[in-house]
């Protein structure tokens, strides 16, 4: 059935932990206890896919996914980075960008698999928001200065 109103949770943000906002788009901490080191990069206007962006703004898409990849590489040091965007559930354009760690609930699998153990995450895994948030603005002006 279609219905006249619109409901999206990312146009309409509750509680978000933001470590970054400009313009265009915002980098959020998500809040997980298996996984301290998830980031999610959101776009601001409601659009569904990366077409939908001009190629300007795709470039600064990326780029922010990358700083959020080298913020969390330098901060939290995981095993792997797991970047995704589906937007299925979700239809406003956002990346997901997460440090995996051998030892985490679900690896190799997605987090969103089935559980493969508890969770065993290094000491060094649990970054607070501000160490994060500073690493995120160095690795975003490096990124901005190439
Ligand atoms: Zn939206």
């Amino acid at each position: 059935m279609l219905t006249t109103t619109h409901y999206c949770p990312l146009c309409k943000p509750d509680d978000e932990r933001v470590l970054w906002q400009d313009a265009h788009l915002r980098v959020i901490r998500v809040d997980d206890e298996d996984y301290p080191g998830y980031l999610r990069v959101i776009w601001t206007h409601h659009v569904g896919e990366m077409s939908d962006l001009s190629p300007r703004e795709r470039q600064h898409m990326m780029e922010m996914v990358m700083a959020s990849e080298e913020a969390l590489r330098e901060c939290i040091r995981p095993d792997k980075i797991n970047l995704a965007s589906f937007g299925n559930m979700v239809p406003h354009l956002h990346w997901h960008v997460i440090a995996r760690f051998r030892s985490d609930r679900h690896f190799p699998q997605p987090v969103w698999g089935t559980p493969q153990r508890e969770s065993r995450l290094p000491p060094g895994a649990r970054q607070s928001d501000e160490a994060l948030a500073d690493a995120l603005l160095k690795a975003a002006g490096r990124i901005a200065g190439r």
